[in-house]
């Protein structure tokens, strides 16, 4: 009997277990399709084939991006067709694509909409942060660290994905970065305090605030290009709370929004 029951199982398993594989593919992520929607876009009237080469370049970039965050486990992982039909899933969404009653590939997922209100009015735009996300993934061995790393539930992911977010945090917490910011500070003024709202750990917490403060990278995460170097003048100082208001929403707020919205309350 148990036999039985075993092979019926194999045999139920084995027929559902190509849908399984390709339904265990994670969902693509904010950077991923900004990568799809500037190839989309430079191709929207004639779409490139499965065996178009920018179709195979882009699925072995986004091969290596899904190892660098982790997502990558093998199998049929953004290979050339899931790239092909996520092409095919933007056309949707574009207008000039269903203005003749036709309709693009009916499946697909939300966020392919989300990245394509964002961007395909602006393709300057995308198409600096889609070469901002490139630069970051293609040169990922010389910040090995810089996109390997946990999600932070608090930070708002930026409106160019995962790999610019994580670049951005990885930057703020170099500590030698850090520590030279503090210590211009502290000879310039004598104190750490919040640029946005003026706190001071160590004025509330005596000596163990001394050299307590959050540093924010205030260059645009689509001009992060690793491997370059952060100026000092690039960091500000922000206390945790006016750092994580920064972060709550998307897009990230500037220190100036930070400081109208403190003013005004
Ligand atoms: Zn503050
Ligand atoms: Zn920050």
């Amino acid at each position: 009997m148990a036999i039985k029951a075993a092979s019926k199982e194999s045999k139920v398993q084995a027929l559902y277990e190509p849908i399984q594989r390709s339904q265990s593919n994670p969902a693509w992520t904010q950077d991923e399709l900004i990568l799809a929607l500037d190839l989309y876009l430079k191709h929207r009237y004639s779409l490139p084939g499965k065996y178009h080469p920018e179709v195979k370049e882009l699925s072995q970039l986004l091969g290596m991006l899904g190892k660098a965050l982790g997502l990558n486990k093998g199998g049929s992982f953004r290979n050339e067709n899931g790239v092909y039909m996520k092409l095919g899933n933007f056309r949707r969404w574009d207008p000039e694509y269903v203005k003749d009653g036709k309709t693009g590939l009916a499946k697909g997922n939300k966020n392919e909409k989300v990245v394509w209100d964002q961007f395909a009015d602006s393709p300057i735009k995308l198409s600096i942060a889609a070469a901002a996300i490139r630069g970051a993934v293609e040169t990922h061995a010389l910040e090995p660290d810089a996109l390997t790393g946990w999600e932070e539930t608090e930070i708002m992911e930026a409106e160019e994905g995962k790999v610019l977010t994580r670049l951005h945090r990885y930057r703020e917490r170099n500590r030698s970065l850090v520590n030279a910011k503090k210590k211009e500070v502290l000879q310039k003024q004598g104190r750490l305090q919040c640029e946005v709202c003026s706190f001071d750990f160590a004025e509330t917490y005596g000596p163990a605030g001394e050299g307590i403060i959050d540093v924010h990278h205030i260059k645009p995460v689509h001009t992060l290009k690793p491997g370059e170097k952060t100026k000092l003048t690039e960091l500000v100082l922000l206390c945790a709370n006016c750092h994580r208001l920064v972060h709550s929403k998307r897009p990230w707020l500037s220190i100036e929004q930070v400081r109208d919205i403190k003013n005004n309350v």
